[in-house]
């Protein structure tokens, strides 16, 4: 027992040694408090992200029926998910257990003043209206902080994971991603067509909401196209990507040239889906 306890320690700390994980431990013991209001900064974190490093090594791996049947593996799970599909524009996805953790980060972000209590409420009964829908994803931002390159996380409610496999990677890998990527760089349209905290006041809200949505819409639609998973959940999106669609077209006053000028060139890009869509639920 002893010695099998003594190759594990060893062989525990070299592998930690040579990925260069350690001296981020190191470091979070010597500098880092243990609890900040920060939750980023933290030892906590830094103390994560070497019990993360030390489960990828030796805890076996979970699969999506284990994560859907039991609660607590749910995390543990997104962690693992994320490893295999990752992307530099997420900080991390967070499992919305109790829809509790959303809650506490845009609290977080009233309490630094980053969101105003205004727009927390607005945002909770947002988050409350959509509960039960296929939009309960979150990869916010505060208005202003659009395109600065901070990666945001994803939160992940509960009922995702009612969701068949393929479903939940097409509306988090396909979908959720692309939000964050707009969170970290900005909306890029097309080259001169592109949205960042810089310009974003020349938009109204629920123009670049739409706009969002329909650029994080088309990539989903195109992967279900190349991943052949027309399924139910997809026709669902497709119902909602089709009133984003005709909200967009209704717009007659614009704010700016460059909001019209966005509205515009997404209309087009959003009726190519569309027909590529239409086309395959032909074939
Ligand atoms: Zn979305």
């Amino acid at each position: 027992m002893l010695n099998r306890s003594k190759i594990f320690w060893e062989s525990f700390y070299f592998k930690a040694i040579i990925s260069k994980k350690l001296p981020i431990l190191i470091r979070a013991l010597l500098n880092i408090p243990l609890f900040s209001s920060d939750y980023d900064a933290c030892l906590i974190k830094e103390l994560k992200v070497f019990i993360d490093y030390f489960a990828f090594l030796y805890m076996k791996e979970i699969t999506y029926n284990e994560a859907q049947e039991k609660e607590s593996l749910r995390q543990d799970y997104l962690n693992q998910f994320f490893k295999k599909y990752p992307e530099k524009s997420v900080l991390r996805i967070v499992y919305n257990k109790n829809e509790g953790n959303f809650k506490k980060h845009l609290n977080a972000l009233k309490i630094k003043g980053k969101i105003t209590e205004k727009d927390y409420n607005k945002l909770i009964k947002s988050f409350k209206k959509h509960e039960g829908t296929d939009m309960n994803l979150f990869a916010f931002c505060p208005r202003g902080e659009v395109g600065k390159g901070i990666s945001p996380k994803i939160f992940v409610n509960p009922v995702c994971f009612k969701l068949d496999f393929m479903d939940f990677v097409s509306i988090l890998v396909d979908h959720e991603y692309i939000h964050a990527k707009h969170v970290k760089e900005g909306i890029k349209l097309k080259e001169g067509l592109e949205i960042s905290y810089l310009n974003q006041n020349f938009f109204t809200p629920e123009v670049l909401l739409l706009l969002d949505e329909s650029v994080a819409y088309i990539n989903t639609i195109e992967k279900a196209i190349e991943r052949d998973n027309l399924s139910p959940q997809i026709k669902e999106l497709i119902k909602a990507f089709r009133k984003i669609q005709e909200e967009l077209q209704s717009i007659n006053k614009f704010n700016s040239v460059i909001e019209e000028a966005s509205v515009k060139f997404q209309i087009k890009n959003n009726l190519r889906a569309l027909q590529k869509y239409s086309e395959a639920e032909k074939r």
